[in-house]
C-alpha cells in the first residue's frame, strides 16, 4: 500500500515537472526567435521615475516599462535583429547604462541601436540623431530651497546661482537667463545636494521627474516654483538611419491606442495620460 502511494507521487511529481518544463520553455521563447540579436538600448539609471536601479540592481520606470512592453510580442513588433529564419513578433532588449552626456554621440558612432532617457526631442540634437514618435509630454521646471522666498518664476532667476545637469534642456535652458552663474552636474541627485547645501539658488530640470521626488519624500526641503517653463516631449533617440524607426513609431502607435500606454502613465503618475502630437 505504502509503496503503491509512493509511487502514485512520483508518476505525479514527474507530470507536473513535465508540465512546468513545457510551459516554462514556452514562456522563455512565446515567439520571439531564439537566433535574433537582443536590441541594444541605453539608460542612464539616475533619472527617478523614468529609469533607475532599485536596491538590488534591477532596473525599472516609465521608460523601462514602455521599452518592454515595445518589446513584447504584443506590440507585434519585428525587428531586423535576426539572422533571417522565421519571422516572428517580439524582440529582445539590452538595456545597458550610460551617462546621459554620452547618449547622443554613441548613438551617432551606432554602438547602440537606441536610447531611451527621458531625451527631449529638440531641432538641435535632430542635426545628428533620430528621434521615434515623442511618446511622453514634459517641461522644465524651477526648484528651490523650501525657505527661499525671493525666486518667484523665471523673471526673478537674473543673477542667480543655478545648477543644471551637463548637456540636458535645462542647461540649453538656464544659458538664456542673464548673468545666471552656472554650475554642472553629471546627474539629478548631486544638484539637488548642491541646492539643499545652500551652493545655489535654483536648479533647472524636468518637472515631472523633480515633481515625482517631491511627492514622494525624496526631496525634502525643496519645492518647485515654475512648473512646465517650457513645452517638451520626449522622443526614443536612434542612429539617424535606423533601421528600426518605422517598427518602433508603430509600436508606439499600438501602446497609445491598445491601453497599454494608459496603463503605465497611470503606474508611474497616478493620473490620465495628455494627448500626445503623431510627429
Ligand atoms: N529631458 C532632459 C533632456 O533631454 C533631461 C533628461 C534626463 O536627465 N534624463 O535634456
Amino acid at each position: 500500500m505504502v509503496k503503491l502511494i509512493n509511487f502514485k507521487w512520483q508518476q505525479l511529481i514527474l507530470s507536473l515537472g513535465c508540465l512546468l518544463l513545457i510551459i516554462g520553455c514556452q514562456s522563455l521563447y512565446p515567439t520571439t526567435n531564439p537566433d535574433a540579436k537582443p536590441l541594444k538600448v541605453a539608460t542612464d539609471p539616475t533619472f527617478v521615475p523614468f529609469e533607475f536601479q532599485t536596491a538590488d540592481g534591477k532596473l525599472e520606470g516609465f521608460d523601462i516599462d514602455l521599452m518592454n512592453a515595445l518589446a513584447s510580442p504584443a506590440a507585434g513588433l519585428t525587428l531586423s535583429l535576426s539572422k533571417g529564419i522565421a519571422k516572428v513578433a517580439g524582440f529582445a532588449i539590452q538595456f545597458e547604462s550610460l551617462p546621459f552626456d554620452g547618449m547622443i554621440s554613441t548613438l551617432q558612432a551606432k554602438r547602440i541601436d537606441a536610447a531611451i532617457s527621458g531625451i527631449t526631442i529638440t531641432a538641435e540634437r535632430l542635426k545628428t540623431i533620430a528621434f521615434s514618435r515623442p511618446y511622453f509630454k514634459a517641461g522644465l521646471a524651477i526648484a528651490v530651497r523650501e525657505d527661499n522666498q525671493n525666486i518667484k518664476g523665471f523673471n526673478s532667476l537674473k543673477g542667480k546661482k543655478i545648477a543644471v545637469q551637463i548637456g540636458s534642456t535645462g542647461a540649453d535652458f538656464a544659458k538664456t537667463i542673464s548673468n545666471a552663474k552656472i554650475s554642472t552636474f553629471n546627474s539629478g541627485p548631486e544638484f539637488f545636494q548642491d541646492l539643499l547645501n545652500g551652493n545655489v539658488d535654483a536648479v533647472i530640470s524636468d518637472a515631472f521627474a523633480t515633481l515625482y521626488a517631491i511627492k514622494n519624500g525624496k526631496l525634502k526641503g525643496i519645492r518647485v516654483v515654475a512648473d512646465l517653463l517650457t513645452q517638451e516631449y520626449y522622443g526614443i533617440a536612434m542612429p539617424k538611419d535606423s533601421p528600426h524607426l518605422d517598427a518602433i513609431n508603430k509600436g508606439i502607435a499600438t501602446l497609445l491606442s491598445n491601453g497599454t500606454y494608459k496603463q503605465i502613465y497611470q503606474k508611474w503618475f497616478d493620473a490620465e495620460p495628455p494627448q500626445l502630437p503623431d510627429s
